[in-house]
């Protein structure tokens, strides 16, 4: 198996499943109930075996854990007629931890303009091409929001069989809230542009989940306590659906310390506490400094926000014009402090 895949389900076990379903004698069942009967419109787009022609196929492969191929992922693979890899070391493994022998080409970052070109030519000229990402789902974070970009205005149809995605695993079992979230991906090298791009979270009301390499975690953690976000729960997914997974929550302060004295390993996925949550949990705490100012502005201090609209909240103006006349004082963002005069008033609903 590929560098970094948890093979804790025995091949030999996978393989007994796969004897049962092998996607060769999946094929051919279905190849023989397609003598007896048509299939419905239903049942042929739920059918890997009959692939449509010319059509990109996204496929999820797992995040660690070989468990975690599905069925239907195995039937694409097996049946395409070209599979686009980001890494194609890590996808023979991969097929060949499935006993398939698919044509593979390279398609990633640094030759996604030139392989785009050859691979919609073969797309048009009625090839199925499977793109595969090193782990999870392509384009999230990994090459493929280019060739679908151009799929879509070559009118090329694109197909999806999803499989795990880092940050939705996260997500889901971060413990915050998941009702709205923003995915940001990793945040820029360059320093300059980091710091901006961190300026402009400190002011998402939502949760955010962001990818980091091991070796930048303490860095990453360090980099937010400067920017206010000390007091914002945190909960970092570590190694997911792997031997050692786990999940660390506390404060971004509170991890940030743990690692002072551990190093972190692995690979992991920050999920942050956004300001409506934080609004909610902490109401006199998201002050300008803590988001709430215009962009780039977030240290000037001279208005707290929650304060403001607390306050006008219970001289009994309604939401909409507590925002309104919040954001006429401070600059920020109507919909913003809409958004945080909600939570206050559903925090202390005798306040309006
Ligand atoms: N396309 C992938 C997806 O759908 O999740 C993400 C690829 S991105 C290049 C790789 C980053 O995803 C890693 O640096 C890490 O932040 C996160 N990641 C991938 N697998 C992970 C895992 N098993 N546990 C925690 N984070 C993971």
């Amino acid at each position: 198996p590929a560098a970094g895949m948890d093979v804790r389900d025995p091949p030999g076990l996978y393989r007994t499943l796969l004897s049962i379903q092998h996607p060769a004698s999946l094929v051919r069942k279905r190849a023989r109930s397609m003598e007896k009967k048509p299939m419905t419109d239903k049942a042929v787009s739920e059918s890997a075996s009959t692939l449509p022609r010319g059509t990109l196929i996204l496929v999820g492969t797992p995040i660690g854990n070989l468990g975690d191929l599905s069925r239907r992922v195995i039937e694409v693979l097996a049946q395409v007629d070209l599979i686009a890899a980001e890494d194609t070391r890590r996808t023979r493994q991969l097929l060949s931890y499935l006993g398939l022998h698919q044509p593979l080409t390279s398609y990633h970052e640094h030759n996604q303009a030139s392989k785009g070109l050859e691979l919609i030519e073969k797309l048009r000229s009625g090839q199925s091409i499977a793109l595969v990402s090193g782990a999870g789902m392509p384009c999230i974070s990994d090459p493929g929001g280019r060739l679908v970009a151009e799929c879509v205005a070559a009118d090329l149809p694109v197909l999806v069989i999803p499989g795990p995605s880092a940050a939705v695993t996260a997500l889901a079992g971060s413990g915050l809230e998941t009702e709205r979230y923003a995915f940001e991906g990793f945040l820029p090298a360059d320093r300059k542009a980091r710091k901006a791009r961190l300026l402009e979270l400190q002011k998402e009301l939502r949760t955010m989940v962001l990818y980091e390499a091991p070796h930048r975690l303490k860095k990453t953690l360090q980099e937010l306590i400067g920017l206010g976000f000390g007091d914002r729960l945190v909960a970092l997914g570590r190694e997911l659906t792997k031997k050692h997974e786990e999940f660390l929550r506390g404060t971004v302060q509170g991890l940030a310390d743990y690692y002072e004295t551990n190093e972190p390993r692995g690979e992991f996925v920050i999920v942050l506490e956004g300001l409506t949550a934080l609004a909610r949990r902490l109401p006199d705490h998201a002050t300008v400094t803590g988001g709430l100012g215009q962009a780039g502005c977030q240290s000037d201090g001279t208005a707290d926000a929650a304060a403001l609209l607390k306050q006008l909240l219970g001289q009994g103006l309604s939401v909409k014009e507590a925002a309104r006349e919040a954001a006429a004082q401070t600059g920020s963002k109507k919909n913003e402090l809409y958004a945080l005069a909600i939570q206050i008033q559903e925090n202390e609903p005798g306040e309006s």
